[in-house]
């Protein structure tokens, strides 16, 4: 690539060389053709009628008129042949020269010359030839001359090799000077082009910080106003486009959503966590679309859907339950590629399934007591007076007990649902955890003892304080040991036993009663959960003891685990942090 500085020194010396060659050459020329017409006009005025009559006379002499009439035309100073390279011939009829201003007894035969000897004057000179001359017949009566002047352009020729040497000498300082303005202009022109091509490679990498220096008012000035101007536009957009992508990669980045997008050949071109979270398998480039939805849609098909329209399917991916929501998007012109959208509905549908299950199991525990009651009812009523009035009693007992009973399940539901809605008042204060437990084995002491169980306390006086409502945890441990008491045959044994670990303090309540089968132990804190529900029926329980525990003791950062062995006994253990 030839540089600018290199173009504009050439074009400089190709229009000095075309200038310097036009004007040498229109110079030389005038020079040449002004000379031929002085020579002309010369001639012209020397050969007059008048001077011819004189040569023709002098001719017409007998011997010795050759030299005579050369002698008349040298003395004849308007014929300049005195000067350098200009003679006179005198010649007879045949071009023999006769006598001659140089001595020269030949000359050249030239076109003038042979027209002289057909006996008419010869003056045509042209520019290219390396002489002018004249050739004039004198008819002398029987002596018949010519009179030939020649000039071999001397003087013409000294002043045209002057000539040429003055323009070489202009045309060599022209250049230098040429030379010498083109590299300066071309200075000029480099210096902020340079600058604007570093200012466009810096663009170009991305750095849009550097503002190029306006130092003229010219084409270039303008140029580089319009690139700042264009790489402060360009930096707003590209800040603008960066901070679109930034939000839309947040946005992917951290929404619940899972989000993959495929290229318009099938392959992956994007995935969030979310995704590959849900389809649980790494989403890498190479995977496609069906190798992961190949199964719920076509992807073809999926390409040639409308701009508004989707695909809507579901798939399961492991223990999850995933709704899909597939559209093609599109760039300029053509198809960009397909968007899958995955809503992970697993707790939807479980949360649906615990609310049928839970209001099933609502109904299902009122309905077996509201039975009871209304069988009850109809029977007095029906048998009137023929009942005795023992069994009467004892119906109208069963009625009390199964009304007591669906009061217990109202209330304990309505104890989860504020819970649930996050209604429940506590009553927080802070109170000895050990005065607490030893409360609840008061409680329950004398019911123990009804079954013949031997209960045991282990609860050192100088427990930690707690922050919390007293009541409700004193109502959680008493849940936990009727438990113990409810399922473990009459004359079991029954241990409490409380204490400190790290920053908790802990009130463990052992049986040796039935026990919970393994299976049973993740459920037993759902709502209505039982696992011998003849067994808790009968013993008044209503299956949402263990849940309102579990709610109570998350209100109070504590926690409670079961443990148990199947046919040998239950260990619940309930852990509260220490009043701080
Ligand atoms: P319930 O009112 O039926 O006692 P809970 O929520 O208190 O309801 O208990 C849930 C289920 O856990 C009970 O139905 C019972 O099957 C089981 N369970 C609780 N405590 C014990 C225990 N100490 N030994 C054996 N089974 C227990």
């Amino acid at each position: 690539m030839r540089s600018l500085r290199t173009k504009m020194v050439m074009i400089m010396v190709l229009l000095i060389l075309a200038l310097m060659t036009v004007v040498g050459s229109f110079l030389i020329n005038g020079v040449g053709n002004y000379y031929i017409d002085a020579f002309d006009q010369q001639m012209e005025q020397t050969f007059s009628q008048d001077f011819i009559s004189q040569l023709q006379q002098l001719a017409a002499k007998p011997g010795g008129s050759a030299q005579q009439m050369k002698q008349l035309l040298m003395s004849q100073s308007d014929l300049g042949i005195d000067l350098a390279g200009r003679n006179v011939y005198i010649l007879d009829q045949s071009g023999q020269v006769l006598d001659s201003s140089n001595q020269a007894n030949s000359v050249e035969m030239t076109a003038n010359l042979l027209t002289a000897m057909n006996g008419k004057v010869g003056l045509g000179n042209s520019i290219v030839s390396s002489y002018m001359d004249l050739a004039v017949p004198i008819d002398g009566g029987s002596n018949h001359y010519i009179v030939y002047i020649l000039d071999n352009k001397l003087t013409v020729d000294a002043l045209t090799s002057q000539l040429l040497a003055i323009i070489l000498r202009s045309l060599v300082l022209g250049l230098v000077v040429c030379v010498i303005l083109a590299f300066l202009l071309a200075q000029i022109l480099i210096t902020p082009i340079r600058a604007l091509t570093t200012g466009t490679r810096q663009v170009a990498a991305g750095d849009f910080s550097q503002k190029l220096e306006v130092t003229s008012r010219d084409e270039i000035g303008t140029l580089t106003r319009n690139f700042n101007h264009m790489s402060q536009v360009l930096q707003n957009t590209i800040s603008e486009v960066e901070n679109e992508r930034n939000k839309l990669s947040t946005l992917f980045l951290h929404m619940t959503d899972g989000v993959v997008a495929f290229g318009p050949t099938g392959l992956m071109i994007h995935c969030n966590p979310a995704a590959t979270k849900m389809l649980a398998r790494n989403l890498d480039p190479t995977v496609t679309f069906d190798s992961v939805f190949g199964e719920d849609a076509e992807f073809q098909k999926l390409l040639t859907l409308k701009r508004s329209e989707y695909l809507e399917c579901q798939k399961r991916a492991g223990d999850r339950e995933l709704e899909l929501f597939m559209a093609p998007f599109s760039s300029d012109q053509s198809v960009g590629g397909a968007m899958v959208v995955i809503h992970d509905v697993t707790e939807q549908r479980k949360s649906e399934q615990t609310r049928r299950e839970f209001v099933a199991n609502v109904s299902h525990e009122l309905r077996t007591p509201l039975t009871n009651v209304k069988s009850y009812a109809e029977t007095i009523l029906s048998a009137g007076d023929d009942l005795p009035p023992e069994l009467r009693n004892n119906f109208l007992g069963v009625i009390v007990s199964e009304a007591d009973r669906m009061t217990r399940i109202v209330k304990d539901l309505l104890t989860l649902t504020k819970f649930d809605y996050g209604k429940m008042e506590m009553n927080i204060s802070r109170f000895s955890f050990a005065e607490a437990v030893q409360n609840v084995h008061k409680a329950v002491a004398l019911d123990a003892q009804n079954h013949g169980h031997t209960l045991t306390l282990d609860c050192p006086d100088d427990l930690p304080s707690v922050d919390g409502d007293r009541e409700r945890i004193e109502q959680v441990i008493m849940n936990i040991v009727s438990n113990a008491i409810k399922y473990t045959p009459d004359g079991g044994k029954i241990a409490i036993t409380a204490g400190t670990a790290g920053k908790s303090v802990f009130v463990r309540i052992s049986d040796n009663g039935i026990g919970i089968p393994e299976k049973d132990l993740p459920r037993l804190f759902e709502r209505f959960y039982r696992v011998d529900k003849a067994r808790s029926r009968e013993s008044g329980g209503t299956g949402l003891g263990l849940s309102i525990a579990k709610e109570i003791l998350n209100q109070h950062k504590g926690d409670i685990r079961i443990e148990s062995v199947y046919g040998e006994g239950t260990d619940v253990t309930i852990t509260l942090p220490i009043g701080a």
